[in-house]
């Protein structure tokens, strides 16, 4: 029998958390994302539900392939992290990302990480920026949906201690339900928004222990990977994904307080 998506929600992304609706984005090469509804994928009448990451959160901003301007992607993305990356080190923002340049010219998520974690303030402004358009995007979903859970993944989400203070602030100034639901905590009505356990690694153990089953590998897999992209890096990477269960889920971050820095991990 092929698992459902709450089975994944329970014993894949958070063991011990049981809940049948929610809402997952994934911060990966671009910004994917899916909806869990009565304990089944919410696909959209095209199937195209959970194109989080063209949601809208400058009205003016930066051009995105998709025909709008000022999409999440632009900002919370890994390519958007490296791009900024990039303009800090030549702008002289950054010194720590201007010497990274000589080990990785490309200048990698993980390595904007490790310098944010160092103290560099360019970096750490990059991320402080994605958790803002995060924010946003998280405010305007939990105002539409008010679902008890809001999952960040991909490779980004290792940088929850960089991002995520910035993320809160703007997601509590903009969001009333989200305000309402901190609230009324100890009726645990509140809106719970955390990193998602398994990170990277979701899709490519959700969509092995479906049997490939198309509809979760459509809410699991960040949408810039593709469908037949990620049934293809399954084949090549089954047995990393039957190591990768492993890690617990991070603690709530308060919008208030500053994260303990973690040693840094791969990024995308
Ligand atoms: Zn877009």
């Amino acid at each position: 029998m092929t698992p459902t998506a709450p089975q994944w929600v329970k014993n894949g992304w958070e063991r011990g958390q049981h809940v049948e609706d929610l809402c997952m984005i994934t911060l990966g090469t671009g910004v994917g994302g899916g909806f869990v509804v009565n304990g089944r994928p919410w696909h959209g009448v095209l199937g195209m539900a959970g194109e989080l990451g063209h949601m809208t959160v400058i009205a003016d901003g930066r051009a995105c392939a998709c025909g709008n301007h000022g999409c999440l992607e632009q900002y919370a993305s890994a390519t958007a992290i490296r791009r900024a990356a990039i303009e800090a080190a030549n702008s002289g923002t950054s010194p720590c990302l201007a010497a990274a340049r000589e080990q990785d010219p490309g200048l990698s998520a993980r390595t904007v990480h490790t310098c944010a974690q160092a103290g560099d303030s360019g970096a750490h402004h990059i991320f402080a920026a994605a958790g803002a358009a995060l924010g946003i995007a998280l405010a305007n979903l939990i105002n539409a949906f008010n679902l008890p859970m809001y999952v960040i993944g991909g490779g980004v989400s290792r940088a929850w201690d960089q991002f995520s203070p910035a993320m809160f602030q703007e997601l509590t100034e903009r969001s009333i339900v989200f305000r309402a639901g901190e609230q009324q905590k100890q009726s645990h009505r509140a809106t719970e928004v955390k990193p998602a356990q398994l990170k990277d690694r979701a899709g490519l153990i959700g969509g092995r222990a479906s049997s490939y089953d198309h509809a979760t590998w459509a809410l699991l897999l960040p949408r810039s990977v593709g469908l037949s992209n990620g049934l293809a890096a399954l084949t090549q990477t089954t047995g990393t994904a039957q190591k990768s269960k492993r890690g617990g889920v991070s603690p709530r971050v308060p919008n208030s307080s500053t994260p303990k820095a973690q040693p840094a991990k791969k990024l995308v």
